[in-house]
């Protein structure tokens, strides 16, 4: 434990095991934190274990649409994917349903372990088989948000 050697070796799978942790999703609960402090800090630094999660980053064109759009609008479009792709109780191709790149909150999702149901369950502790609650959503896009907010202030 707290050895960081070898780390380069582990797979992906055994990066993603995630085991041992508090689920975020079970501290969501309507006036559980302030808008000013969800409880993000302690994913960001799970993640940060992940080298898997890590390579994610905004590329150029990406950059340059937070730029020209704006949060709030990039906001507005990672509730409708939320709600489109990820929301629903079932999805046929679900683990493909996010494309790797073009549009910020898609690099996000990848980075975050918000892409699929399946890393939903594993990374965020929210069960797939069942239609995501709005709470449950918008967490979604609260991490995907403060990675994109993140991503997109360390620079090019
Ligand atoms: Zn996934």
């Amino acid at each position: 434990m707290g050895n960081t050697e070898g780390a380069e070796n582990r797979s992906k799978d055994a990066e993603e095991e995630g085991g041992g942790f508090i689920s975020p999703v079970k501290l969501i609960q309507p006036g559980a934190w302030g808008l000013e402090e969800p409880p993000y800090s302690s994913f960001f630094a799970r993640l940060s274990q992940s080298a898997f999660r890590q390579n994610f980053h905004l590329g150029e064109k990406e950059r340059a649409y937070v730029a020209e759009k704006g949060m709030d609008t990039i906001r507005e479009h990672a509730c409708e994917i939320i709600r489109k792709r990820l929301a629903p109780q079932l999805i046929p191709n679900d683990g493909r349903q996010t494309p790797m790149r073009n549009h910020p909150v898609f690099i996000a999702q990848h980075a975050t372990a918000t892409c699929c149901r399946e890393c939903l369950q594993k990374w965020h502790g929210l069960p797939k088989g069942r239609e995501m609650t709005e709470a449950e959503q918008s967490y979604a896009v609260g991490v995907i948000m403060e990675w994109i907010r993140r991503d997109y202030g360390s620079g090019a």
